[in-house]
């Protein structure tokens, strides 16, 4: 290890260090993790909990309430610690992990694919981008194509062509969006501008001030709202942050002639709902709404970032060269991933498996409402689900932790489940086994 240059600066900077911690670490709450490999032995003796812990509440800008986990890899639907502790994970990264973790065709495209060209910035052309662009036009039935780096800026290029496009047609008074109380599209100021929560909002304020929110599948709030200055009606078909609620096919539909009738675009955040999450590519195909606009991200590069969104033509035609652009997003190994992540997605036939096992899942849920006073409702479908709860929801992901399970909580009370596509009936059964013992005092039957 001495003989290479990051040998050398782990040896002489960290050694000292190093020395001093495994002092410490006898008393520690944790300990070092085991390991064959030499090169790797004094990387080691650094990395428990406690030490990773403890310089990230040091160094980082302190907004994550972290569990206290530190994981090292993962094979499937498999999470493992430093300690080599297996999780079950029903959580994907928030919904990125889709094809689970170490899929052998995602490592050795990005294996391949890092050895050739990883950017190249948006200057010049790559192999990949057009044929990602053409794919996701065919899948969603829109027609162009811009990638970005996050959800977030998905959102972002979304609303900014939905404004120009707008101001083609009615002028600068034609400015005004329509979002969802409730809903989440992200944290730039765009983004959360048009997201229904205050706990997002509040501190960030002025926003964008032209936004009005009406209720989810409220249609007379929606009525009232869309008007000639409308630019875009914005939503999320399922919200996924703010708690697993769906929006109704009649209000979709309301929303779909509204925008028509007004001339405004309307863009569903399909971020964390998109890509196969419900059983179909888009959730809206299940809906039978189309939108103008339909912004993407999470598992579209397996964990590689990227988003974007996809417009139709007439939309598309608002915006020239310059107007819009991204440094990193759309890049080579990005965007072959992605194509590898749609294939993969079709060969292993992961849509028909999603919409199995989160039938099965919705069942077990839905017997969990039945039989404990604490579970209320079951909300969602495929693998996106939501159990929500009339107790917090974090006590019980941390006790599903211990117990080497990870759901997710959202939205205070919901319990919600987000899994890789890859999840099968058995994994289904051992999360319920688990939920099962923290949910408290069974339901009195009717004698
Ligand atoms: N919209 C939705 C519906 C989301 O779920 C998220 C992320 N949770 C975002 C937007 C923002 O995406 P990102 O965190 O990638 O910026």
């Amino acid at each position: 290890m001495r003989d290479t240059a990051f040998g050398r600066f782990i040896c002489e900077s960290v050694f000292p260090f190093q020395i001093l911690y495994l002092r410490t670490i006898t008393i520690g709450r944790r300990s070092t993790r085991r390991s064959t490999s030499d090169s790797s032995k004094i990387l080691i003796s650094m990395t428990t909990y406690d030490q990773i812990a403890d310089l990230e509440r040091r160094y980082l800008l302190p907004t994550y309430n972290r569990y206290p986990v530190v994981f090292e890899r993962g094979k499937g639907v498999f999470l493992y610690d430093l300690e080599g502790k297996k999780y079950l994970d029903f959580v994907s990264g928030i919904g990125v992990n889709a094809l689970g973790y170490a899929h052998p065709r995602i490592v050795k495209t990005i294996r391949d694919q890092a050895a050739k060209l990883i950017h190249i910035s948006n200057l010049y052309y790559h192999e990949y981008q057009g044929p990602l662009a053409e794919k996701l036009a065919s899948l969603s039935g829109l027609q162009r194509v811009f990638f970005s780096n996050s959800g977030t800026e998905a959102i972002e290029g979304s609303i900014k062509l939905a404004r120009l496009a707008a101001h083609r047609i009615g002028g600068p008074e034609k400015s005004r969006f329509i979002g969802l109380e409730g809903s989440y599209h992200g944290r730039t100021f765009g983004a959360l501008s048009l997201t229904g929560q205050e706990k997002h909002r509040r501190g960030f304020e002025p926003l964008l001030e032209d936004v009005t929110f009406v209720p989810r599948n409220n249609i007379e709030a929606l009525c009232a709202a869309v008007n000639e200055n409308t630019c875009a009606i914005v939503l999320e078909p399922i919200f996924g942050e703010g708690g697993i609620f769906e929006c109704s096919v009649e209000f979709l539909r309301e929303c779909r002639a509204l925008a028509d009738q007004h001339k405004a675009a309307l863009i569903f955040d399909e971020i964390q709902c998109g890509l196969g999450r419900t059983g179909t590519i888009f959730a809206y195909q299940a809906f039978g709404v189309t939108p103008d606009i339909v912004a993407i991200a999470k598992p579209i590069a397996a964990g590689v970032p990227l988003g974007a969104f996809i417009a139709k033509e007439e939309l598309a035609t608002a915006i020239s060269p310059g107007q819009h652009g991204t440094t990193f997003g759309g890049g080579p190994l990005a965007c072959r991933v992605a194509l590898e992540y749609l294939t993969i997605l079709e060969e292993e036939n992961l849509l028909s498996n999603v919409s199995t096992v989160g039938g099965y899942l919705n069942q077990q849920l839905k017997q969990l409402v039945d039989d404990y006073a604490a579970a209320k409702e079951v909300r969602g479908r495929g693998f996106i689900q939501g159990i929500d709860l009339d107790i917090p929801s974090r006590p019980i992901v941390e006790q599903g932790l211990a117990q080497g399970v990870l759901f997710n909580s959202t939205h205070d009370t919901v319990v919600r489940f987000l899994p890789p596509f890859l999840l099968q009936e058995q994994h289904v059964d051992k999360g319920i086994r688990v939920l099962r013992k923290f949910l408290g005092r069974k339901r009195r039957r009717a004698a």
